[in-house]
């Protein structure tokens, strides 16, 4: 499928700091599959970019005193000076019907680069907060966010009664207090548990799984699908 203009944006926020991951392999291969399925694919790779993650009065180069980050954040989307790295990419997220977060789980969590990124881009006033409400009144409302994520642990240790617990245990301060809250509609995410521990074949299948997920989860925007490869 070609696409135009009019073709609707997915914006891949990828976190890992090697090129030649398997992660960075599935986020490639992510994106081919969202171009396939006529998505214009905008790939945001916070490591090569040299993303700095620390939310700091930096940011806020007028700010005197006593500093309060949201406060600062809405009043710089108020008087059109948020900093300028940051509304570009500000842009890009506002510009994009579907974000995707790719990363390997550190900490059964993101990597501090792309947890830095939310707090950084996720500005109070322009995403929530302000002129916009939270969740269904936020301003991300009627778009759709993903996860696309690696881990060292199996399948089986993320499943209730497994050594870690289930995965949706880790994945609910992501889901509900990151992407929720800024008025997304999670998608289930897409997942190769343990890359590092397969055969060739294997990774080679779990890329085509990654495929076959995302191609189904951008065809159909109603999709619940999840991949558990
Ligand atoms: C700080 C830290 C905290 C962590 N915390 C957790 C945690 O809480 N829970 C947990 O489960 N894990 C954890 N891990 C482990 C981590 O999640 C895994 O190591 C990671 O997800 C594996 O993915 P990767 O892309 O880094 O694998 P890689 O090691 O990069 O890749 C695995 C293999 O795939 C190969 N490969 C790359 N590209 C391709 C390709 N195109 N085709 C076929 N093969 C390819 C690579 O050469 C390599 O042999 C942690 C790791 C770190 C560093």
């Amino acid at each position: 499928m070609s696409t135009s203009d009019a073709a609707p944006i997915a914006l891949i926020v990828h976190a890992h700091p090697e090129p030649r991951s398997f992660s960075t392999a599935q986020m490639a291969t992510a994106a081919q599959a969202l171009r396939g399925a006529g998505y214009r694919v905008d790939v945001l790779d916070l490591y090569s970019d040299a993303w700095d993650p620390t939310l700091s009065r930096d940011d806020f180069p007028s700010v005197e005193g006593h500093f309060k980050p949201q406060a600062e954040q809405m009043r710089a989307v108020g008087n059109g000076t948020l900093d300028a790295t940051v509304q570009a990419h500000l842009d890009r997220l506002l510009a994009a019907d579907l974000l995707v977060l790719s990363f390997p789980m550190w900490w059964f969590s993101l990597p501090a680069v792309l947890k830095g990124w939310v707090d950084r881009v996720f500005v109070m006033g322009a995403v929530f907060g302000g002129d916009h409400g939270l969740f269904g009144e936020a301003a991300l409302a009627g778009k759709r966010a993903m996860l696309l994520f690696t881990t060292g642990g199996s399948r089986e240790s993320f499943m209730p009664g497994g050594a870690f617990g289930p995965m949706d245990d880790f994945l609910f301060h992501i889901h509900r207090g990151m992407l929720e809250f800024v008025g997304y509609r999670v998608l289930d995410p897409v997942v190769t548990y343990g890359p590092a521990h397969m055969t060739e074949e294997e990774r080679a299948a779990a890329l085509e799984a990654v495929r076959e997920s995302v191609t189904l989860v951008a065809a159909d925007p109603r999709s619940r699908d999840v991949s558990l490869v």
